[in-house]
């Protein structure tokens, strides 16, 4: 038995019912590519190669690596033993992609790469920050076990006190949904916050159209900069780094937003029709 590095945030799933339920919401296909981000012991990834036409995972731990290939007995798998907040995930996506042999070639656009992982709440953000822009040719949907309250910020909407840059920023690229919560009892050692599944499919297209990503984004950010203030105060802090083409108020009743309402009632659709009045020229 491998011991748990508090440091890796080794918090291993070792409720069956609850692996199972994960597997059963991803419900692999035999074309499917699984990406497993941290697979340690390998609780989630046996039942993924028995299901799927091949899974890859990324392991920090080098000594999760000969204990995998002990235990997970189907040939359609493989570890790397990386960090995976420092890879290039385009790269791996696309070698991913080439892991089911041979290509159908009646099917090729039908093989999906899937991420799913059980994640160390430390790298959550920065990993779901890393696969977000890879678009759906590389990544279809990505099952991921969260802190419950990172889960809640990516998953809710306007009008909710958790909605924020996060959830606009995921929800920009993926049809965000939150499955199920998972007591700290399914894990070994058991941490102390409640965790969530919840499933990114990544969009077709993103679900707003704007102009340039890195203001609509650096916007959204600056609209939230107090959540107590008013998108009119706020926008006004930020008006002279983000260089806006218009003044605040006119671009708020062009965009039909009220300026005494605050960033987390505004829809994408909203942000996106603010970003493009402030930026007109
Ligand atoms: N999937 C297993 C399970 O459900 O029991 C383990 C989950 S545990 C919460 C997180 C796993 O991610 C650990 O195996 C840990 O070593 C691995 N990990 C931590 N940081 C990582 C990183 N930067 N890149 C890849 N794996 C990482």
């Amino acid at each position: 038995m491998i011991r748990a590095k508090k440091s890796l945030g080794q918090n291993f799933l070792s409720d069956q019912r609850v692996a199972r339920r994960i597997i059963d919401s991803v419900s692999p296909l035999a074309d499917d590519i699984i990406v497993e981000i941290g697979p340690g012991a390998g609780a989630l990834t046996r039942l993924l190669a028995k299901q799927s036409g091949y899974v890859v995972a990324v392991e920090i731990d080098a000594r999760f690596v000969d204990e995998l290939y002990r235990t997970v007995k189907t040939d359609n798998f493989s570890v790397v033993n990386r960090d995976a907040l420092n890879m290039d995930w385009v790269e791996f996506t696309k070698s991913a992609m080439s892991m089911l042999h041979p290509p159908r070639r009646d099917y090729p656009d039908r093989r999906r790469v899937r991420v799913v992982a059980n994640l160390p709440y430390y790298i959550s953000t920065p990993i779901i920050e890393k696969l977000l822009p890879l678009g759906r040719h590389r990544l279809f949907d990505m099952t991921l076990m969260l802190q419950k309250e990172v889960a809640d910020r990516i998953t809710t909407g306007p009008g909710s006190k958790e909605y924020g840059y996060l959830s606009v920023r995921v929800q920009y690229y993926c049809d965000a949904a939150k499955l199920f919560e998972v007591p700290p009892s399914a894990f070994t050692p058991e941490p102390k916050v409640q965790s969530a599944v919840i499933c990114l499919t990544v969009r077709e297209r993103p679900a707003v159209e704007v102009a340039d990503e890195e203001r609509f984004f650096a916007l959204v950010r600056a609209a939230f900069a107090q959540r107590r203030k008013t998108i009119l105060n706020n926008l006004k802090a930020g008006a002279r780094s983000l260089e806006f083409k218009q003044p605040v108020e006119s671009a708020l009743e062009a965009a039909g937003v009220a300026s005494r309402r605050r960033a987390e009632t505004l829809s994408l659709g909203e942000f996106a029709a603010l970003c493009a009045a402030l930026y007109r020229e």
